[in-house]
């Protein structure tokens, strides 16, 4: 459900193989047949280090993730949670009738790790219905947050109960296209191999050298809007009619901007650098001015520039300008502009995208 039908191992592999991302979470690991899936690819060709992750909504609708050594962490949990779920074996995001803090309670006991998922999306998420961690999580700590595609670092660094808390930077991609998946991901320090026990360690330890994502004006609920209209609202004006839209009387829902500020107090702490990126395949969109990433020039353009430099993440992080100008004189001058933050940004809000133009 919700998903594209081209999930499948072999393809979210490559495509993290064309990203340039060494470590992918299968999502969904509480589902017997989905670890059927992927049990064949858990050592793959590409080199990539599975870690099986999941995610689980609680008894306020809150969805947490779930990072785990291996499979056999998520089929204790299965069992552990099974009397409190109707859907725990056949939804890849089941639905638990447990708080955050008994959920939390269990995922730890199976040796796993657990923080909110996109904790500022204004529903289904953390700060969508509690004002504090301790406020669903109860005594239990959490070993992470996710930030979500409409926060970055700064967001969370006001915010006094997380002052602990690493923070990482996931897509949630429902998809293998090379829009979606890695469209956020973190750089973490690992000590010894790239296993997933490794990786776990790094993770609470927070050896996390850098987020990396979306800027957060482009995130889907960044402003506070009109859900059915997408007209946006300052938080005094949606109070004032009472979250509910006088054009068209669409429900207002409060922007993570908006919410992320009333949550912040005192002094930032300082965060690992957050590097604000637009995927590939969005900047050729838009140089080429046509709709889709997926029309046949675009993918073009795209598979040139992967021919030539191997992945995307250094084509928009490192590799010399002259020569990405040497494939793309356009594309160059894009990737320029983002690399100098001269990006102009219309945000998003009420579940509609923000969008961008380069300077
Ligand atoms: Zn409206």
């Amino acid at each position: 459900m919700a998903v594209s039908r081209a999930m499948h191992p072999e393809k979210l592999l490559n495509a993290c193989a064309l990203k340039g991302l060494h470590v992918l979470g299968t999502g969904d690991a509480l589902h017997p047949a989905w670890q059927e899936e992927w049990k064949p690819f858990l050592s793959n060709s590409q080199g990539i280090c599975v870690i099986p992750t999941g995610e689980i909504e609680d008894d306020h609708r809150v969805h947490h993730l779930i990072l785990a050594e291996d499979f056999g962490q998520f089929d204790q949990l299965r069992d552990l949670l099974s009397q409190n779920s109707r859907s725990i074996g056949t939804n890849g995001r089941p639905h638990v009738f447990l708080s955050g803090e008994a959920i939390a309670q269990r995922v730890h006991e199976v040796g796993a790790l657990i923080g909110p998922a996109h904790a500022f999306t204004p529903w289904t998420a953390l700060f969508a219905y509690h004002d504090s961690v301790a406020g669903c999580y109860g005594k239990e700590s959490i070993n992470f947050m996710e930030l979500g595609l409409s926060a970055d670092s700064s967001y969370g660094a006001g915010i006094p109960d997380l002052s602990d808390v690493p923070f990482l930077t996931n897509s949630d991609a429902h998809s293998p296209l090379p829009e979606k998946i890695g469209r956020e991901f973190n750089k973490i320090q690992v000590s010894g191999n790239l296993t997933p026990r490794n990786l776990l360690n790094c993770i609470s330890a927070g050896t996390i050298t850098m987020n990396a994502g979306f800027f957060p004006e482009e995130g889907k609920y960044n402003r506070t809007a009109c859900v059915r209209c997408f007209t946006q609202y300052s938080v005094e004006d949606a109070g004032r009619y009472n979250w509910r839209c006088p054009a068209d009387n669409g429900l207002i829902k409060k922007g993570v901007y908006d919410r992320a500020r009333e949550l912040s107090h005192g002094t930032p702490r300082q965060r690992p650098p957050y590097l604000h990126l637009i995927p590939l395949g969005q900047i050729i969109q838009t140089i080429e001015g046509v709709s889709s990433p997926q029309t046949k020039k675009c993918r073009e353009i795209y598979n040139e520039f992967i021919t030539t430099f191997g992945n995307e993440i250094d084509i928009l992080i490192s590799t010399p300008l002259s020569e990405i100008r040497m494939v793309h004189n356009g594309v160059a001058d894009a990737i320029a502009a983002l690399r100098e933050n001269h990006v102009i940004l219309h945000p998003g809000g009420g579940g509609k995208y923000g969008t961008f133009s380069l300077l």
